[in-house]
């Protein structure tokens, strides 16, 4: 292994707990992963030496706080390579953001009848938003089709394309499969017809380097828990061009230039999308979380996470019955399975009595679920403080399972 384990081990103190009366085996890293010690600390000080709200206050406290929340913007735009800090907007996670740009730029930039590009991989924060911009705008939804190996070709994409279309949005990597998509040549693909690309990076930015300006994105969303930081915060990326043409999404404090009751001005850029009291202790510690990712080192964590990869695809390969769903070339460190027809539930359950967590059902993915015409998958999935024998504790805990049954 790349990265000496019991010392990383050591930043998670929630990884030393037990479960009945075992070792927990954590490897549900996809839905949200542990914090290391140095962000539960952030949040502590936050609360116990600044806190006071921020951007209005004179007063010593509510500068610093300010100061604390605008530094964590600048860290964001640093470890994503934006062009500015106004180009980076905080919201509650991956979910706040995508219905943010979906309301904004639908009921902006968009007539009835006018298309937006989504795959059949997308988690359902990804369908739902323009679901109901559907019902309130008129747009309509067309969707890119996966292949067998569960992957999104770029040629499909551009079949989708016409002169109606006004946006692509698609993950990253799948939270399902692991498939790490083909972003940059999708974005190419829209620049070439002039139309915005919106990534879904929840699955990404704590797997290896997002540079959104090397990519050319257009938008780019993510969640600040499934990267080691608090809950409750999370970030749209947006071209400052592009988002200067979008109408504000909540009316409040904060996103005001001038108010009275006959008419409104907006702040700037990015408040005029911030209203009311940010989460500056949330900010503080996503800022903490990411330059603890720094220390270890992005590279490092791609490279550790995939030999975990290849040492779990492998191991569980091995196991009678076993079938991993998503088995593209290109794979981030996730992999759903079914195990001979045991149902993923009743499997899920039993590893858990033997203190593994994994995740099982549909993984908020129903359409790729349908697609795929099965109900829903069990799904391991792993970050750089997992170890082999973790995965040899689950490989043992489905072999257990399969001989019940
Ligand atoms: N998009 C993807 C690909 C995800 O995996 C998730 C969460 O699992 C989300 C969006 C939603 O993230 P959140 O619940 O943090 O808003």
């Amino acid at each position: 292994m790349y990265l000496n384990e019991e010392n990383i081990r050591k930043d998670f103190p929630l990884l030393s707990r037990e479960v009945y009366g075992k070792p927990l085996v954590y490897l549900d890293n996809a839905a949200t992963t542990q914090k290391p010690l140095c962000v539960i600390r952030k949040m502590e000080e936050v609360y116990s030496t600044i806190n006071a709200n921020i951007h209005r206050g004179v007063h010593y406290l509510s500068r610093q706080a300010t100061e604390s929340h605008e530094n964590a913007r600048r860290t964001v735009q640093r470890y994503i390579n934006a062009a500015s800090p106004e180009e980076i907007i905080f919201t509650r996670g991956t979910t706040e953001s995508i219905n943010l740009l979906a309301a904004t730029f639908c009921r902006s930039q968009c007539k009835p009848g006018d298309e937006i590009i989504l795959t059949t991989m997308e988690h359902h924060a990804n369908i739902i938003p323009w679901q109901i911009q559907r019902e309130i705008t008129g747009v309509e939804l067309k969707v890119v089709p996966l292949t067998k190996e569960g992957e999104i070709r770029t040629e499909d994409v551009e079949e989708l394309i016409s002169s109606r279309t006004r946006l692509i949005a698609l993950t990253h990597v799948s939270n399902v499969l692991g498939t790490i998509n083909p972003v940059d040549e999708i974005i190419r693909l829209g620049h070439n017809y002039n139309i915005p690309v919106l990534i879904d990076a929840a699955q990404s930015v704590q797997h290896f380097p997002v540079d959104v300006q090397a990519l050319d994105c257009d938008f780019l969303v993510f969640s600040s828990h499934k990267m080691y930081g608090p809950t409750g915060i999370g970030v749209l990326y947006g071209k400052k061009n592009l988002l200067e043409k979008l109408p504000p999404y909540q009316g409040g404090g904060e996103m005001i230039a001038h108010v009275t009751f006959e008419k409104t001005t907006f702040n700037e850029l990015p408040f005029k999308f911030e209203a009311g009291t940010p989460d500056y202790a949330g900010s503080t510690a996503l800022g903490e979380a990411i330059r603890y990712i720094e220390s270890i080192g992005l590279d490092n964590i791609r490279r550790q996470e995939e030999q975990l990869l290849r040492y779990a695809t492998e191991r569980l390969l091995s196991i009678p019955g076993m079938k991993i769903i998503g088995t593209s070339q290109h794979k981030s460190s996730v992999i759903s399975f079914l195990v001979g027809s045991i149902h993923p539930y009743d499997m899920g359950l039993l590893l858990d009595r033997f203190g593994i967590a994994v995740r099982t059902g549909h993984h908020c993915a129903q359409p790729l679920m349908n697609a795929l015409g099965i109900e829903g998958t069990l799904r391991a999935s792993f970050a750089f403080y997992n170890t082999e024998k973790e995965i040899d504790t689950l490989a043992e805990g489905i072999e257990r399972v399969t001989k019940m049954f």
